[in-house]
């Protein structure tokens, strides 16, 4: 129940997947809202202090992921009670005289409940004829939520499940065209829209705030699950999962599909391929020793008629649980599905799908394996170690559960968390990896452990482990970790962080982790009872009492433990693509002329149907809204400019639920060119060094007692019409409005008191962040390759990529040496940046909670702004760097590559005009997702527009291909001359570019928006202006902006992320197109 507050998982990134990446381009740990001006901006945050504000919202990670990448974590907050005024007093739903109504749609009730923490009613019904069990959630929360969840668990590892979450969504019977899915992508105003498999189910969720579209977004979505034509139509089958593909007799035939693709990416990362083991190894009996996504060797097992079965099996009423959230009408709810579930009879799905449990083994065991990693080096030292726990035999109650997760964050979830600091200080690894509590599956796990190990320490990290988790349930936890732990859990709680994602779908996801068992559903969404005795427990019986047992009994006591170790090899890669392509010839040896003539004239074939557009009468059948229903005017957030003591202060009225958000913003404009890549540490030290009073670890646990969290993050951008970048320092901090005195003074102690004395400490920021920077560029190359375009073609980009991008991973390289040779050097540089960025001069504050509370804060800000120091101690500098100009390629050991190329348009003469967002959207969804994704193969293929600066990029991610990705991206300005594009098409487009823009934001992510426009220089006026825009938009609009575009076909850079085969080959074929660059 705890999981959308308590750390990350493994779960959340080795074996969840989603039918759609939907991560922005450049969306590498950005920070900011995507709504500036309907305007994505993205610049980078320091990725340590990120992840510290990302361990505490764990299910929401997943979520984030899915939504738009990781924007602002910190900011999608919003209480967990319904944010409204009125919903204290809200009182509709079902209830009393419309069960008659329900009883004659077919349904009978089961349960209902009053859920306070939500301020819902909620009715469990089960549908009489087929036992589908329907969870319908009223209050009055707009962001509507409607799911479809079916038990799914796989018996091989050929990604059954995940093939056919992608394949579903493929055309259904109303709606019989190539994919009803990206038209609601295209057209409609979700707020969330995507699909996803689990180990052992599958979740077809949508949301949206408009009744109108939220109906038709679920009659896609239920037509979708239980009529798909992918059952009958093998083309599917052969695009989202794999087929053989031959484009001429004399060729090599090789494997393609979106699912291969995806998931041979996945197996080209370290932390990925560790925690498929994990699950593996610790249930190697039941459904969890498989792989639900499909293993790239696998996957070409499976046969057509498999996939069927699977289908007809699994996708029944029977086998359904369905999730509905909001103030829609409840009586609708119900009749809308009954219209599907009456179709059907029961079935035995529901007891063919259960999940058996794993039993618990007798004795330890131990595994080794080894991952591919790159031949530079120094390989010793890249061994990774983890010990795993299979907690129990089934599932465990709720308060056992919940005591088990409030453990988990005291012993990990923050840097001052013992555990965590342990390991970390022991210099024996560089970063942790999966660990924590996972608790989503049948049985919980418990997971810790190190990468960046040399070999011959593998033993005494697992010694360490042993050896503390001994000692803390001998000791206990400090009082001091246990109240911070308490707060913090509380006020996540309190908060409901679920950013951009809807509430119910965070919801949803809770009730059906227990629901999908057949347990209760309700029991998950009330945790209230539970915490309460709890805390009643804690303080009765002392921490020690309730926690030690724990420590002792699901961990040191429990048999059931596997150690991993996995080691790194060089050969790795390239053996298992020798393994590939020595299978696809032997197939190939196997075929006769005839065979072969016949496997080109089917790949011919499969082409020509994914590059032939849908009829027009087919596109008309997918519901959508009209013109007409889109309001004319741009959403305005109060604003009210003033100042406290001359300092300016934008202060935001809205209701918080009690809540002060606050962000204090810092110019970076007097920082030396020279220190620039230290900033994302200096951030990072500010907030974990402690000061001459207190100990990283007290300055910690104080700000976990008092606050809700503070964070420290540098932020770039261009600024339309502007040649110098906006360049800032922003801190922001979240308490409730009783605590506001004691966020400002801690904003002050780390501003001001923080020293930066702590050397061991530094060079575990230095080994953590090149971890992750690591694993990065691996797991998104598309985002290293984005920041590298933006460095070469503005100095914002430039700025952003020496402190997120390739540059900062070299930055951080030389760091690691330096730290032990000049100490005093760094620890001085460290003061000056401090002395360069504090100031009143240029300071600029912003808040947002309720009026009231806005004003009976003001005179802590001021007291705060006192003690600024008023003047800079330099001058300012101007900052005027780019990478040059060059084509270039990453080489890293991966089996799919990520392909960029961008270029300047505004240089070309193009002016900004809101049509281009609609255009751009429009590329991203058509031409690009129908020849990088559909006949390219790759995952994803997107492009970008930044109006910013101008600069317009394509991007692809986890793609096969290389040089013809980048001819796809070169088509583009032919694309858009040779469009002819209906009324019904334009007005799709239009609606879905509406709907990005004018996006569900929480109280605090509006104050945070309208602080960006504030330094971004983006008036009201101006985002109406481009409104008008955009509603306005033509096909003269498409056919001008082929201009703008071919200016990035003649012009623009290529920067590709890849393997070095490729990128040989691609530099064999295009004589040095690329100018190498190794990476790992
Ligand atoms: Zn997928």
């Amino acid at each position: 129940m705890l999981r959308s507050i308590i750390r990350s998982s493994s779960l959340n990134s080795t074996s969840l997947f989603f039918r759609f990446c939907r991560q922005l381009p450049r969306s590498y740990l950005s920070r900011s809202s995507s709504t500036t001006a309907g305007v994505a901006l993205r610049r980078l945050s320091s990725p340590a202090v990120t992840e510290r504000r990302l361990f505490l919202h764990r299910g929401l990670r997943l979520l984030s992921a899915a939504s738009g990448g990781l924007n602002g974590q910190f900011s999608r907050l919003s209480n967990r009670s319904v944010a409204t005024q009125a919903a204290a007093s809200y009182s509709g739903g079902i209830i009393g005289t419309s069960q008659d109504e329900a009883w004659k749609l077919g349904f009978e009730k089961m349960s209902e409940q009053f859920i306070s923490e939500c301020k819902s009613k909620a009715v469990l019904f089960k549908h009489k004829k087929t036992g589908c069990e329907v969870m319908s959630v009223s209050n009055d929360d707009e962001n509507k939520v409607f799911g479809v969840v079916f038990r799914t668990p796989p018996k091989d590892s050929t990604g059954i499940p995940h093939i056919l979450e992608h394949s579903v969504l493929c055309g259904s019977r109303k709606y019989p065209l190539k994919e009803p899915f990206v038209e609601l992508l295209k057209g409609s105003l979700h707020t969330f829209l995507n699909a996803f498999t689990y180990p052992d189910r599958t979740c077809y969720p949508v949301a949206s705030t408009n009744t109108k579209d939220f109906h038709n977004l679920i009659d896609v979505y239920l037509d979708a699950v239980f009529f798909p034509k992918c059952v009958d139509d093998i083309h599917t089958f052969q695009q989202e999962g794999w087929h053989y593909e031959l484009n001429d007799p004399s060729e090599d035939i090789s494997y393609k599909g979106v699912v291969f693709n995806e998931m041979k990416g996945v197996y080209s990362q370290p932390d990925n391929i560790l925690g498929r083991i994990t699950q593996q190894a610790l249930c190697p009996e039941n459904t969890y020793g498989v792989d639900s996504g499909g293993d790239p060797k696998d996957i070409p097992k499976l046969t057509f008629k498999e996939f069927k079965e699977f289908h007809r099996q699994y996708y029944h009423p029977s086998n359904a649980r369905i999730w509905f959230y909001g103030d829609d009408d409840p009586i609708h709810r119900l009749r809308v599905l009954s219209e599907y579930l009456d179709m059907f009879d029961a079935s035995p799905a529901r007891d063919s799908s259960k999940v058996e449990p794993q039993k618990l083994f007798s004795g330890p065991r131990r595994i080794v394996e080894k991952y591919p990693a790159g031949g530079d080096g120094d390989l010793k030292k890249k061994h990774m170690v983890c010990l795993n726990w299979l907690l129990s035999d089934k599932p465990l109650d709720l308060q056992t559960q919940l005591a088990l997760e409030f453990l988990d964050h005291l012993m990990l979830g923050t840097p001052a968390s013992p555990l965590r600091k342990i390991l970390l200080e022991s210099g024996l690894g560089e970063a942790l990896v999966n660990s924590g509590v996972e608790d989503e599956l049948l049985q919980p796990q418990f997971s810790v452990g190190l990468k960046g190990v040399y070999d011959e320490n593998v033993q005494k990290v697992e010694e360490l482990i042993m050896n503390t988790l001994r000692k803390l349930a001998d000791e206990g936890f400090d009082t001091d970790a246990v109240e911070a732990s308490m707060n913090t859990i509380e006020f996540s709680l309190r908060e409901n962080n679920t950013g951009s994602s809807p509430r119910g779908l965070s919801l949803m996801l809770q009730s059906v982790a227990k629901w999908i068992y057949d347990m209760d559903p309700f029991e998950p969404l009330k945790y209230e009872e539970p915490l309460k005795s709890l805390k009643a427990r804690i303080a009765e019986e002392g921490s020690k009492a309730v926690f030690s047992p724990l420590i002792e009994k699901f961990i040191l006591n429990n048999p059931h433990c596997v150690t991993i170790e996995m080691r790194p090899d060089p050969e790795k890669a390239s053996q298992e693509e020798v393994e590939e392509k020595n299978i696809l010839e032997k197939v190939k040896a196997s075929m006769t002329e005839e065979d072969l003539a016949e496997l080109a004239r089917a790949t011919e074939e499969l082409r020509l149907k994914q590059e032939t557009p849908d009829p027009p009468e087919a596109l008309k059948c997918v519901p959508s809204l009209n013109l007409s229903d889109i309001p004319k005017e741009t959403t305005y957030i109060p604003t009210e400019v003033g100042d406290i003591n001359g300092v300016k202060v934008l202060r935001h009225d809205l209701f918080t639920n009690d809540i002060l958000y606050a962000e204090v913003v810092f110019d970076m404009g007097a920082v030396n060119h020279e220190l620039l890549s230290l900033l994302p540490l200096f951030c990072q030290s500010l907030l974990e060094m402690g000061t001459q009073d207190l100990t990283f670890v007290q300055l910690n646990q104080l700000i976990g007692r008092k606050t809700g969290g503070i964070s420290v993050y540098p932020l770039t951008s261009s600024v339309w019409g502007r040649d110098d970048p906006c360049s800032k320092i922003i801190v922001r901090g979240k308490s409730m409005v009783g605590r506001a005195e004691d966020l400002f003074n801690l904003m002050n102690c780390v501003l001001q008191e923080v020293r930066f004395t702590d050397q061991q400490r530094f060079k575990q920021f230095v080994s953590q962040s090149r971890a992750r920077m690591e694993n990065r560029l691996r797991g998104s190359g598309q985002g290293i390759a984005a920041a590298r375009m933006d460095a070469m073609l503005n100095v914002a980009g430039w700025m952003s990529e020496q402190m997120s991008g390739l540059s900062y991973l070299e930055f951080l390289h030389t760091l690691e040496q330096k730290v032990d040779q000049d100490w005093e050097g760094i620890s001085s540089s460290l003061e000056e940046i401090r002395k360069s960025l504090l100031s009143r001069n240029g300071c600029i504050v912003n808040m947002t909670a309720d009026g009231n509370s806005l004003t009976s804060t003001e005179k802590y800000v001021g007291k705060f702004l006192d003690l600024l120091p008023e003047k800079l101690s330099g001058g300012l500098v101007t900052w005027d760097s780019r990478l040059p100009l060059r084509n270039e390629a990453i080489v890293i050991p991966t089996q799919v590559n990520y392909v960029g190329k961008a270029g300047n348009i505004y240089d070309s003469g193009y002016e900004l005009d809101g049509s281009s967002y609609v255009i751009s959207k429009h590329i991203g969804n058509t031409w690009l997702w129908d020849r990088v994704r559909v006949s390219g193969g790759a995952y994803g293929g997107f492009c970008d527009f930044d109006s910013h600066s101008g600069v317009f990029s394509f991007l692809s991610y986890r793609d096969p291909n290389l040089l013809k990705t980048l001819d796809i991206y070169d088509g583009t300005g032919d694309f858009l001359r040779g469009l002819d594009v209906d009324e019904d098409t334009l007005t799709k487009a239009i609606i879905g570019t509406i709907g990005d823009i004018d996006s569900y934001q929480l109280p605090d992510a509006k104050g945070y928006s309208s602080l960006l426009r504030h330094l971004l220089n983006v008036t009201d006026e101006e985002r109406q202006i481009r409104r008008e825009e955009i509603l306005s938009t033509s096909l003269k609009d498409f056919k001008e902006f082929a201009e703008a575009i071919d200016s990035v076909r003649d012009r623009g850079v290529a920067v590709a992320v890849a393997s070095q085969e490729d990128i040989d080959a691609a530099n064999k074929e295009r004589s040095n197109f690329f100018d190498v660059k190794k990476a790992l």
